[in-house]
């Protein structure tokens, strides 16, 4: 069986604090969008094994795709006596897309279709909850509102569907060193959620795209700043309704409602060398 594992963007991210268990306590604003790795997953053969495209890729249980098979085997289905997972990654690693996490649940979606184990999807997004925090929202996608660490998800009004234009810089950010750096620092803008759930529920795609932010612009070094800039400003001067950075970045992302406009950007941004691509809301 072949799934689609689509990429995630932050319409909104938001950090709220920090917690005694190390971890942040986020708000987040969560859509997918086609850009998708293909994922395919063959029940038996005696063990776990997952191969790639990309050779860098670990094939052990480090991968996500191989530890949501190994959990839903241990936790679902002991039965299933392991599972062949081939991923054809399309998804940029290390790009603040989800990737990873998203190959995970298309695993599990498969696994509970294939063996016909039929769990509802909210209890196949606890079961990925375990395997990674972005892992829930992948399992379920749409638009959604991401809250704790991004397991606690309310589903949203759907973006007006649009075309986005994604553009990763040539650098990669970590994103523990990006949290530590938000700790240590006064965040000088934070998103508008109310005004982008708003929005939503108006059906206002303009207002909502006016309205995304992610606070992890805030913690960047002035040059990675500049690269992120330097993409949004050629979204905007191509006529995207607004644009802003996923996840830990670095990718950078606009929203447009004319393919024309959209076409033009990615055009302009793929000529500088940079990873782009065009998409479409999910
Ligand atoms: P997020 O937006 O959730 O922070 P990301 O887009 O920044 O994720 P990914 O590409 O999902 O990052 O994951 C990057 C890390 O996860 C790499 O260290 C990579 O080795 C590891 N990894 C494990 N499994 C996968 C997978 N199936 N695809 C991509 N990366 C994976």
């Amino acid at each position: 069986m072949t799934e689609l594992a689509y990429a995630k963007l932050n319409l909104s991210l938001d950090i709220l604090g920090r917690r005694p268990d190390g971890y942040h306590d986020l708000r987040m604003v969560m859509q997918t969008v086609d850009l998708a790795d293909e994922v395919t997953v063959e029940p038996g053969g005696g063990q776990v094994t997952v191969q790639t495209n990309l050779s860098f890729l670990p094939c052990d249980r480090r991968n996500l795709a191989a530890a949501a098979a190994l959990r839903f085997q241990e936790a679902v289905r002991p039965d299933l006596d392991g599972a062949a997972i081939s991923i054809c990654k399309h998804i940029p690693v290390c790009a603040g897309l989800a990737g990873g996490s998203s190959d995970a649940a298309a695993v599990l979606r498969a696994l509970n279709e294939l063996t016909g184990a039929g769990l509802t999807p909210d209890r196949l997004a606890a079961l990925g909850e375990t395997v990674g925090s972005d892992v829930p929202y992948c399992v379920l996608g749409g638009t959604a509102l991401a809250e704790g660490r991004g397991e606690r998800l309310t589903p949203l009004t759907p973006l007006p569907p649009c075309d986005v234009v994604l553009c990763k810089p040539g650098w990669s950010v970590s994103t523990p060193v990006l949290f530590a750096q938000a700790d240590g620092k006064k965040l000088r803008r934070r998103p508008d959620t109310a005004g982008l759930l708003a929005a939503l529920e108006a059906g206002d795609l303009t207002g909502a795209a006016r309205r995304m932010y992610n606070v992890f612009e805030d913690v960047l070094t002035p040059r990675e700043w500049s690269g992120v800039q330097a993409i949004k400003n050629t979204l905007i001067q191509h006529g995207a309704l607004g644009a802003s950075m996923s996840g830990t970045g670095p990718t950078v992302f606009g929203l447009f409602a004319s393919r024309a406009a959209a076409w033009a950007a990615y055009e302009e941004l793929k000529q500088t060398g940079q990873e782009t691509f065009l998409a479409r809301t999910v």
